[in-house]
């Protein structure tokens, strides 16, 4: 086999690569949107939409928002609401989440929203 040497240009489909990722992340929330609507009142409903929106995350490689992430459990990918079927503990500057479904232990790291500088004023 003989490469041509001659400037040989594969002309590539010119379809935007990222726009079915951007959709695919949409998606994602509209799912996680979805999903906490119905939580109240058909809670295995929810489950279905986050299942679903971890597929899509899976299929285009599109990550899940991490605000999104705490919102399902990694075990059983349940939707997650707290005193329902989530209990939350803060530990160590951690938030700990247990999944009452499936008895899932997560961490995440608890960020506080208050910047507060140090005290400058010690004595
Ligand atoms: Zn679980």
């Amino acid at each position: 086999m003989e490469k041509t040497s001659g400037g040989h240009k594969k002309i590539e489909r010119k379809r935007k690569p990222s726009g079915q990722r951007e959709i695919a992340g949409q998606r994602i929330n509209e799912l996680f949107a979805l999903a906490e609507k119905e939580f109240s009142s058909e809670p295995e409903l929810s489950n279905r939409y986050v299942s679903l929106a971890i597929r899509i995350s899976q299929k285009y490689k599109v990550k899940i928002p991490s605000e999104l992430k705490r919102r399902f459990c990694k075990g059983c990918h349940s939707y997650l609401v707290p005193g329902k079927n989530l209990r939350v503990r803060l530990q160590n500057s951690h938030l700990v989440y247990y999944c009452l479904s499936c008895k899932e232990i997560m961490r995440f790291p608890y960020i506080r929203e208050q910047k507060q500088k140090r005290s400058e004023r010690k004595l």
